[in-house]
């Protein structure tokens, strides 16, 4: 189906100092179908969040190219600019920071709404009632603070918050990464309800593969500020091509004895290098056990070493 996101070789760094940029986000190419659920996973550091922000517009891109239904981000006319803020929002991975403890959450729901002119009065209201039943709570609670929430039901309004303005794309940075376990599968639920129900497509951001494996069509694992693999949730799964996607899928216990001798292969050790000075070459190579002499010295390509499924490794050179 059709691509309603297309980033293309997008580049997001950040001087820190005179001489020193962190290069978050490094050269990053993919695009997301309409409809699409895509995970994106990487550990701490790997620029997963930068991307995100990168693409709904709350950072600039250093260079490269972003487009979302058709127009290119950073050459937008006011009103298309306007309409983008609106279709593109961000779920936040933690809900208490990016709740405002001082409103009410009737409040922080329309936000959106009025910024937009979307609703008001009467219609507003009702708008925050139905909006607040939409994800699992009740119209009572408009008049109530965060703090009186717990976890779950504040990641809850901050769904409703995105919701509110009728968004078409939403990226969802780690959103269940801060709340108990038990709860986890509820509000990945509630977001996969909305999604079909809403017609939304999702970047859902997670550090761990086993927190995207169910609700993600296709998943992109990055390391370092780059791509390392992209492919279609179940590949990705039953035949990880990147040692480092290997190294991610060994962590996580899987009882499938077909796989069990793969997920031996990698532990991964050790933090990953500075952002700052990542090595030369493939960034990977200081952790991955089958770094060989070009791993140093030349980058692998990005290349799609089966159908639909992309790596950089030059393990795959063939
Ligand atoms: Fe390992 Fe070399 Fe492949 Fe990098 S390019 S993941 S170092 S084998
Ligand atoms: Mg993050």
């Amino acid at each position: 189906s059709q691509e309603i996101l297309q980033v293309e070789n997008v580049k997001k760094y950040f001087k820190i100092g005179p001489n020193q940029t962190v290069k978050s986000v490094d050269g990053i190419s993919f695009s997301i179908r309409k409809g699409e659920t895509f995970g994106l996973v990487g550990e701490s550091g790997s620029g997963k969040s930068t991307l995100g922000k990168t693409i709904v517009g709350l950072y600039p891109a250093t260079s490269g190219k972003i487009r979302f239904d058709g127009h290119e981000l950073g050459h937008l006319d006011r009103q298309t600019q306007r309409k983008l803020n609106r279709e593109m929002q961000m779920i936040f991975q933690d809900p208490h920071a990016s709740l405002n403890p001082r409103m009410r959450v009737g409040d922080i729901i329309a936000e959106g709404i009025d910024a937009h002119h979307l609703a008001k009065g009467k219609e507003r209201q009702e708008l925050v009632y139905h909006l607040l039943e939409r994800v699992g709570l009740r119209p009572e609670h408009a008049e109530r603070f965060p703090h009186e929430f717990s976890g779950g039901q504040r990641q809850r309004i901050g769904i409703a918050r995105a919701l509110a303005v009728k968004p078409k794309f939403i990226v969802a940075d780690e959103p269940i990464s801060a709340l108990d376990v038990s709860i986890q599968a509820q509000v990945v639920n509630l977001l996969d309800d909305l999604k079909q129900e809403e017609d939304l497509t999702y970047l859902f951001i997670a550090h761990d593969l086993g927190m995207v494996k169910h609700i993600s069509d296709r998943i992109g694992v990055m390391y370092l500020g780059k791509m390392m693999e992209i492919a279609e949730s179940s590949n990705l799964f039953e035949e990880p091509l990147h040692p480092y996607t290997q190294a991610l899928l060994s962590a996580i216990p899987i009882p499938n004895p077909r796989l069990a001798r793969k997920r031996e292969r990698i532990v991964l050790s050790g933090d990953p290098p500075s952002p700052v000075h990542p090595p030369s070459g493939c960034r990977f190579r200081t952790r991955c056990p089958y770094a060989m002499d070009i791993c140093s010295k030349m980058e692998p390509a990005w290349r799609e070493v089966k159908k639909n499924h992309w790596t950089a490794c030059h393990l795959y050179n063939q």
